[in-house]
């Protein structure tokens, strides 16, 4: 292997050694992991961003491109994973142990390959007198599996009243990171199981967490009493899974050249049941959790809609526990940033294949997509199982290795993007 490559695998390993798992990730050592990584490339004096969020550090390194007054290319990626149940995994998993050819950990595709890539390339390029004409910054923040208020969000000093100013158009400047107006960002996707095939997001699904409460009379559980808070909760639970199994059928519709997936369908499940406490008492109240998945295709006030009908019934009613902010798709064919990430996707791949979904969960970018930053979630791994917050996560070292050059490519490609003409 070619001793560059030995390099990247050998700090991906590290990286992955890094206990970055909630419920208790040791932010500090990724951050001093990252740093220490960045002297060894030899890339710009990296910067720690420690004072926004006590013990949640953030990795930032930014090039100075020659056109620094145009929007800057932003590379962003997440050091924190999900848990994992080493019993269930054939490998430890936070050894990243290599084995066929293969590197086991939590992280390796979600998302600790992408933050090492990204580094490698940016360094590579810089080595070779790579001059960019955009600035670039890659950050490396923390908290994006528990939802990135403290991570992300945090960064952007997020609001949902800033959100909406700039989408009414009411803009206070453009949207900085490191002081630098960020004009594109690249944050993490999904693999593809298809060889040769990447999946690349430009929106997300938005999760709306809903309570449902019903009231009704009470009584002896041996009577007939009419108008039952159960009776109206399973008439609501009714209407809200014959609701569940439209859309499951539109997803699974052999044969249909609608081709949906994931991201394009509503899914509703009822995920908390609460009611009654005795057998012989008839309860007055019960009660519904459901969590909801929004295509950024359906308005809010066509969900609203949907939940007033599901609730249309005397002495049912709902609240939202978790209702997201806007939820924006990026916009890709007339984008020049878009034209020029597949230009560079096919740059280091001539063959390859962008599809273009909707995230089915949600990441970082919604927070960018939100005030406005144009942002594709993109991870470079053609031809892998998707196999995150799984057992025995794990990519092929090859893909790794690859993966590397697309990112060389897409720095290339998207620094160059020109500014838009003065009109
Ligand atoms: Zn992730």
């Amino acid at each position: 292997m070619d001793p560059a490559d030995s390099r990247a695998v050998a700090a991906f390993q590290k990286f992955l050694q890094t206990r970055t798992d909630h419920p208790a990730p040791d932010y500090a050592a990724a951050v001093a992991f990252l740093v220490e990584y960045a002297h060894e490339l030899g890339m710009p004096e990296p910067r720690v961003v420690d004072g926004l969020v006590a013990d949640k550090p953030m990795f930032q390194v930014v090039v100075v491109g020659t056109e620094n007054e145009a929007p800057a290319l932003l590379l962003n990626s997440h050091m924190d994973v999900v848990t994992a149940d080493a019993d269930a995994w054939d490998h430890p998993p936070f050894d990243g142990v290599i084995a066929d050819g293969r590197i086991y950990a939590r992280g390796t595709q979600d998302m600790k390959c992408v933050t090492i890539q990204q580094m490698e390339a940016l360094s590579r390029l810089l080595a070779r007198g790579w001059t960019p004409a955009r600035s670039v910054v890659l950050t490396v923040v923390p908290d994006e599996e528990i939802g990135g208020v403290d991570g992300m969000a945090a960064l952007l000093s997020f609001t949902v009243e800033e959100a909406a100013a700039r989408a009414a158009g009411e803009a206070p400047g453009p949207v900085t990171i490191a002081g630098l107006p960020i004009g594109f960002a690249l944050d993490e996707g999904l693999a593809n199981p298809t060889p040769g095939h990447y999946t690349v997001f430009n929106g997300e699904r938005a999760p709306f967490f809903v309570d449902v409460t019903a009231t009704g009379a009470t009584g002896h559980g041996s009577r007939f009493i009419e108008d039952t808070a159960m009776e109206k909760l399973i008439g609501f639970a009714n209407k809200a899974l014959a609701f569940r199994a439209e859309q499951a059928a539109k997803l699974h519709a052999s044969g249909s050249c609608e081709g949906k997936k994931l991201g394009d369908v509503i899914t509703v499940n009822l995920t908390i049941l609460r009611a009654g406490k005795l057998h012989n008492v008839i309860p007055s109240e019960a009660r519904a959790g459901l969590d909801i998945r929004v295509p950024p295709t359906v308005g809010y006030d066509e969900l609203r809609a949907l939940l007033d009908d599901w609730t249309a019934t005397d002495g049912l009613s709902y609240t939202f526990a978790y209702e997201p902010p806007l939820n924006s798709l990026t916009e890709t064919s007339s984008s020049p940033w878009y034209a020029a990430f597949e230009r560079a996707v096919h740059a280091a791949h001539p063959d390859a294949v962008c599809q273009l979904e909707v995230f089915p969960a949600a990441t970082d970018s919604r927070y960018l997509r939100a005030l406005g930053v144009p942002a594709i979630g993109f991870s470079p791994l053609a031809g892998e199982p998707i196999l995150l917050h799984d057992h025995n996560e794990s990519i092929a070292v090859s893909t790794f290795i690859s993966g590397i050059a697309v990112y060389e490519a897409l720095l290339t490609e998207l620094t160059a993007v020109p500014l838009p003409a003065p009109m």
